[in-house]
């Protein structure tokens, strides 16, 4: 989709020659708008959400996750030839769960204004003191999805690893977990007050992993990855390489169901299997979750909440598990590269690694850098307002149509 009237086409590239640097630019919030692409039958509201956002039932918690028919359910297949030997005998329950074709219509929780979410930051002093202490404090506090590993240098390559930085960094981003998890609302996408956009990666870890890697390394991007418990084993050395660069780690399940169709306890089950192997190749828990397929439900998000997580979904979906071309992943990354957005990719799919330069230059042209999730969390949180309102909440919603998580 041609974008003629694209604010961004008269920035300069801030990259300079090199095109390799994220340099901060001047951002001039866009107007709020929709995905020329976006159906209006999936916005319908939820009027039986109740004023807490949570007491209704979820329709995107429904029976039906959203997946494409043939399109999720090729993904799935392809995955599962990937697995390694130790987790083949894990069916995908979403391989037939997928095969749906009715997207569950969106829960646009309660737009009610409420007071903007004030985050607390870790004050100054607490902070000199922990650097003074010179204690990998991340590790410490033991809930960091990922943080600058003990065994070697810190390597975040976001745009916040300036030097001397990393530790407070790390601090705000595990509190701002902290602080997300308690208040238990699905994140779609972050405030959009800083020029930053979180490219996310699930079903991994997979044989392209390591070609993932190196590519967004080039690109000097930090990311945020989504794992499947059942594609972990085998996969634990690429696991700890993504962990050292201080990427953030999140839990996207052990077998992919679409959780909403399972009652409370085999939710649990699942959901706590995939930490498990997530933890078990990370040597730390994993704080941020993904439902397959979106799918999930008032269940979901309290066995999340209750597990100290924050469920992270996304405002821009690019569609690439669907089997789309290069071409239309691009497109759809370049409509939702707005500050704030979220992006859904998948770390399974070798047109996404081809469309990854096309998407980094445009980000670049626009003066957009990388982040993951916990550091737009910290820095550039959405409001709790925001959060309320589901995707409504967002900048840009680029959500068309199907597609797997
Ligand atoms: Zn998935």
């Amino acid at each position: 989709m041609t974008r003629p009237d694209d604010p961004f086409e008269r920035r300069p590239d801030p990259a300079g020659d090199d095109g390799r640097d994220w340099g901060y630019g001047d951002w001039d919030e866009p107007a709020r708008e929709r995905s020329p692409g976006h159906g209006d039958a999936a916005r319908d509201r939820d009027p039986d959400v109740a004023p807490d956002g949570r007491g209704g039932a979820d329709p995107r918690g429904g029976a039906d996750p959203r997946g494409g028919a043939d399109g999720a359910a090729s993904d799935r297949a392809a995955t599962d030839g990937a697995v390694d030997d130790a987790a083949s005998a894990d069916d995908h329950v979403g391989a037939d769960a997928s095969a749906d074709d009715d997207r569950p219509a969106r829960s646009t929780r309660d737009a009610t204004p409420r007071p903007v979410y004030v985050r607390r930051r870790i004050t100054a002093v607490a902070v000199a003191v922990l650097l003074v202490l010179g204690v990998p404090v991340a590790l410490a506090l033991g809930g960091g999805d990922d943080a600058t590993s003990a065994d070697g240098p810190p390597l975040l390559q976001g745009p916040l690893a300036t030097a001397g930085s990393l530790t407070v960094d790390r601090l705000e981003r595990d509190a701002a977990i902290t602080r997300f998890a308690k208040l238990g609302l699905p994140v779609y996408c972050g405030a959009g007050k800083q020029p930053w956009v979180a490219l996310t990666f699930d079903d991994g870890p997979h044989a392209l992993s390591s070609r993932f890697r190196e590519l967004l390394v080039r690109e000097r991007a930090a990311v945020t990855l989504f794992r499947q418990g059942t594609n972990i084993g085998g996969h634990e050395a690429e696991v700890v390489a993504q962990r050292d660069l201080g990427w953030d780690s999140g839990s996207h399940t052990q077998n992919h169901p679409a959780l909403a169709s399972l009652d409370a306890k085999a939710q649990r089950t699942e959901i706590e299997a995939g930490n498990r192997a997530s933890r078990g190749a990370l040597g730390r828990p994993v704080r941020l979750f993904r439902p397959p397929y979106e799918s999930h439900d008032d269940d979901t998000d309290r066995i999340v909440k209750d597990l100290g997580m924050v469920q992270v979904l996304w405002n821009v979906d690019t569609q690439d598990a669907l089997g789309v071309s290069k071409d239309r992943i691009v497109e759809q990354a370049k409509a939702g590269l707005h500050p704030g957005s979220i992006i859904l990719m998948h770390e399974t799919k070798e047109r996404t690694l081809e469309a990854l330069p096309a998407i980094f230059a445009e980000m670049r042209r626009r003066g957009l850098q990388p982040v993951t999730v916990s550091q737009m969390l910290a820095h550039d949180p959405p409001s709790e307002a925001q959060l309320r309102k589901g995707f409504d909440g967002c900048l840009v919603d680029v959500t068309p149509g199907k597609a797997s998580s």
